[in-house]
């Protein structure tokens, strides 16, 4: 069994931004990644608000560069997909994946958070069928077509507008008659003639034979219900955190997130979060690299510090 100094589980912006930091550090580090490098950042069209990119960058191209700015340093990256996290009674800890075991000195917990589901009738069957939670990697699908974009956060503003480049019309569908998304995105949308919006109504159903060919929605003001035709549903309704392999490990809050203090050390001495996955006030690319950082520092002071004793 290989043994690292710093295993990082998640290969998103914070757990490339702790490889970075952890292989300058010249401590041997390996990135376990279950899907693509980039995490959610790599799935969003554009990203505007990542300082350094004055005209923005596209969230896929910003990812690849902190993944070869991370290996370059020596940082490894596996695929594979995390089973489970235990402290063996030497104090080191033992990670099982699908294929095979990994020892570390100390753990990084970079899982950040997914998509939350809307949890109505007809959302699981048309997942791929014109349901989808990613738009950067399934826009392209609806090129003159009607879709629907669930939920009014930055996300769901953002992204509507991004769907406008393929879709004919976009709804904007949103449960309260205020948007929660920043102003200049709100502006922006509210300004652009292929965009509706359905306010104070929530997605009660998802219908269709073989593909989405409407959403069923009730107005929380009238309790009036309707159809509305869409070949697609994208839904942006917010994130919950991964940490389920978590649970009983390291100490999480009553939303799931994992909690820190500001050097990003857990409840378990050893084990650092970074990123979206952790209890934070904000959630952003910014934030996650420097939580990052932060965690690799830690970890190597940590490391030091339990040599030296
Ligand atoms: P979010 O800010 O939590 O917004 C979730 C939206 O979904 C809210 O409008 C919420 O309604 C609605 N919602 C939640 N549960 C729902 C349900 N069960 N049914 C219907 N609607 C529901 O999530 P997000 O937009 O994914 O953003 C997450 C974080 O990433 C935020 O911190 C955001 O600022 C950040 N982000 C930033 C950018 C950017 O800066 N450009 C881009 C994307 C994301 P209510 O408003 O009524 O609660």
């Amino acid at each position: 069994m290989e043994m690292y100094d710093v295993i990082i589980i998640g290969g998103g912006p914070a757990g490339l931004s702790a490889g970075l930091y952890a292989s300058r550090a010249a401590l041997k580090t390996v990135i376990l990644e279950r899907g693509m490098p980039g995490g959610q950042a790599a799935t969003t069209d554009r990203i505007d608000n990542y300082p350094g990119f004055p005209e923005g960058i596209p969230g896929p191209d910003l990812m690849m560069k902190m993944d070869e700015q991370s290996r370059r340093f020596g940082t490894e990256i596996k695929f594979t997909e995390v089973l489970s996290v235990n402290q063996k009674p030497d104090g080191n800890f033992e990670i099982k994946t699908y294929d095979g075991d990994f020892t570390a000195r100390s753990v990084i917990i970079a899982t950040g958070a997914r998509s939350k589901p809307l949890e109505v009738p007809g959302e699981n069957e048309f997942m791929g069928r014109g349901v989808s939670y990613c738009a950067t990697c399934d826009g392209a699908f609806f090129q003159g077509k009607t879709v629907a974009v669930v939920g009014g956060g930055d996300s769901a503003i953002q992204e509507g507008i991004f769907l406008t480049k393929f879709a004919e019309k976009v709804y904007v569908i949103h449960r309260r008659n205020e948007l929660r998304a920043t102003k200049v995105l709100q502006e922006k949308a509210m300004a652009h003639p292929r965009i509706e919006f359905i306010l104070d109504s929530v997605v009660t159903g998802v219908l269709g034979k073989d593909h989405v060919e409407a959403v069923k929605i009730r107005n929380l003001r009238t309790n009036e219900e309707k159809a509305v035709a869409v070949d697609g549903v994208f839904v942006y309704i917010g994130k919950e955190p991964s940490t389920e392999l978590f649970r009983g490990f390291v100490e999480i809050d009553e939303r799931g997130y994992i909690i820190t203090d500001e050097k990003m050390q857990t409840s378990r001495r050893g084990v650092f979060a970074a990123g979206d996955v952790r209890q934070t006030p904000l959630r952003q690319v910014v934030t996650a690299v420097a939580d990052g950082a932060v965690a690799a520092v830690s970890a190597e002071q940590y490391i030091e510090h339990e040599s030296s004793e």
